[in-house]
């Protein structure tokens, strides 16, 4: 037997609090019982998205909440302002695509994050931009952008809406969706929620819903309107999934009881750790400048392809980590700390890292990283 330990930025490990109750047997999503159950989870969200507005829940991946916050909120030929600076950004560009809006590219090299002055200048030159369009959290090079800066920028603009994929930053960064002005703020179950894939979370603000009243991209399955109206009656349009929203709400009690704060400080101090002692590895980060919190992005080291360390991890001693995307693959490595994580997940990854590269004939003394993680981790 292989003790399987997963620590890969989605999907993360689900708590037995939450496990335990997606035991239960299932209930009908329009029999009484169900009601409560929607309406808990609805609140625990807005608490957790720091916001007055509704937080739609939605049967689907995180993919499935852009989806939706592409052709709920714009028409076809609506320019789109989009910064790509990864995998993810990448997402974006495709979908506004394939719903015929006009998009122009903040193009950012892999690993760093926009200046927001580069978002001020094109919506100076151009203010007909309908929506700026972002990740929080660029899973793919583990930057996080500034999501505070660039929200101040766009909220000064009456035609303009600010779109944020949070799908990995969600509890692991402190993201006020009111107090800031995010306009769209999507979340997704299986990253810091600590649930199963197949929920995505989509909050929006009254800038936006007045997006939504003229929007004419076709829709069906997500229609935001629909499920504001459903939301209200603590209800979802479709059959909801009644499993997942049971676990969500352990979840958020689990998160409640630790307080945002921690939850944030939480992730902080797992990331910085895990950058620590992989820098006490000789090793270089990925990530250039502003690291997220959910991830860290690691490069391999020269004549060690990033693939095989991942592979290692996995079949050597059960760890699932993740590798590189697009045409970083083979070149980096990546090890999230994000939702069900602790002290513990980071050492595990860095022992794995420490066996795995000494394995492949890389010079390292075993123990040196995870010395550096330890100090940091002890309280
Ligand atoms: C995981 C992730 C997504 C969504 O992926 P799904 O597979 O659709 O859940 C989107 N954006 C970011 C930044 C992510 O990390």
């Amino acid at each position: 037997m292989l003790k399987r330990y997963l620590l890969a930025p989605g999907p993360t490990p689900v708590p037995p609090e939450a496990l335990l109750a997606m035991a239960m047997p299932i209930i009908h999503h329009r029999s009484p019982d169900f009601l409560p159950v929607l309406d808990s989870a609805k609140k625990g969200l807005q608490w957790l998205y720091q916001t007055k507005n509704d937080v739609l829940v939605l049967c689907a991946t995180g993919t499935g909440g852009m989806v939706g916050s592409v052709n709920n909120f714009f028409s076809p030929g609506d320019k789109a302002l989009v910064i790509n600076a990864g995998n993810f950004g990448e997402r974006w560009t495709k979908i506004c695509k394939s719903y015929n809006l006009s998009v122009e590219e903040i193009k950012i090299d892999w690993g760093y994050t926009v200046k927001p002055e580069d978002v001020e200048k094109a919506l100076k030159k151009d203010p007909s931009i309908k929506g700026v369009f972002v990740q929080a959290s660029e899973t793919s090079t583990g930057v996080y952008h500034d999501i505070k800066a660039l929200a101040e920028i766009v909220r000064k603009y009456d035609n303009t809406i600010f779109v944020v994929d949070a799908i990995s930053a969600l509890v692991a960064h402190d993201l006020r969706m009111d107090e800031w002005g995010i306009d769209v703020l999507i979340g997704g179950s299986q990253k810091g929620l600590m649930l199963p894939p197949g929920l995505a979370f989509v909050g929006v603000s009254e800038k936006a819903w007045k997006f939504a009243d003229k929007a004419t991209s076709p829709k069906f399955y997500f229609n935001f309107k629909k499920e504001r109206e459903s939301l209200a009656k603590n209800q979802t349009s479709f059959t909801s999934p009644v499993t997942l929203i049971i676990g969500l709400n352990e979840s958020l009690k689990l998160l409640r009881a630790e307080g945002l704060e921690n939850a944030f400080a939480r992730h902080e101090r797992l990331s910085r750790a895990t950058r620590e002692a992989i820098k006490a590895l000789g090793l270089d980060m990925f990530t250039k400048e502003s690291p997220s919190y959910a991830v860290t992005a690691i490069n391999a080291p020269a004549g060690i392809d990033g693939q095989e360390i991942y592979k290692n991890l996995r079949v050597k001693y059960g760890i699932t980590a993740a590798g590189g995307q697009g045409h970083v693959k083979g070149k980096i490595f990546r090890i999230a700390h994000l939702g069900y994580a602790g002290a513990f997940d980071v050492i595990t990854a860095i022992a794995g890292v420490e066996m795995v590269l000494k394995g492949m004939g890389h010079p390292l003394k075993l123990g040196t990283g995870v010395a550096v993680a330890q100090e940091l981790l002890m309280v």
